[in-house]
């Protein structure tokens, strides 16, 4: 019997690495899958349209809007972002766990509309290391570093809104935590005893 996926909401400063851990995930577990959101910035070097987000005009993201499309949209930066709730509904119903990949504001509108989900919110091991691994390959000016530096300080005010809190300093042992997560919430009573009814039964009969 297959039951209903477990939505998972994974934020974090720009520099924390979510999406290599997210991806790391994915690799090692075929039941999850991750939301492509639609945006209206524009697309970076190397970025696939479809895969990495759905990339729309101000436009498009609007009428998206009015039509309901969106489980959850917010003004990113200078730019919307948001997740087709056909799409979520369609995965958790299948069975799959369902990764959201959004900031904060995102984080309290899904929790608002689905309370059973999961957040998790992934931390640099501290400011210096943040710094450093925002200034990249060293091609930006102090002023973008400083920039994208409070920026990421605003997003991390929002750590105690989470239900999990990931330091990702080793990348193996923050993959392995957010493993972990997963697997906590898969070994719960509810879905347990679901899934492992007819082994119960046999269990208990005198
Ligand atoms: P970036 O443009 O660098 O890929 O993402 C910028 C920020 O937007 C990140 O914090 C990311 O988590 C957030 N984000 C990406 N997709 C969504 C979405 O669908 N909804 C919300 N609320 N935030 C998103």
């Amino acid at each position: 019997m297959s039951d209903k996926g477990t939505l998972y909401v994974v934020s974090a400063p720009s520099g924390a690495g979510k999406t290599s851990l997210v991806k790391a995930l994915l690799e090692r577990d075929s039941r999850v899958l991750v939301s492509v959101s639609h945006t209206t910035r524009d697309m970076r070097p190397g970025e696939v349209d479809g895969k990495d987000y759905n990339f729309v005009d101000m436009d498009h993201f609007n009428q998206m809007i009015g039509e309901g499309a969106f489980l959850e949209h917010a003004d990113v930066f200078t730019n919307k972002y948001g997740t087709s709730q056909v799409w979520v509904e369609e995965q958790l119903a299948q069975g799959m766990d369902v990764i959201l990949e959004i900031d904060w504001q995102g984080a309290q509108q899904v929790r608002r509309l689905m309370p059973e989900c999961l957040s998790v919110f992934i931390l640099p091991p501290s400011q210096e290391e943040l710094r450093r691994r925002l200034t990249g390959r060293g091609t930006d000016s102090q002023d973008v570093i400083d920039h994208r530096m409070s920026q990421a300080v605003s997003e991390m005010s929002h750590y105690g809104e989470y239900d999990y809190m990931i330091i990702n300093d080793d990348f193996d042992t923050a993959l392995n935590e957010l493993v972990a997560v997963f697997l906590s919430r898969r070994l719960g009573q509810n879905r347990q005893s679901q899934k492992h009814q007819e082994l119960l039964q046999g269990l208990l009969s005198a």
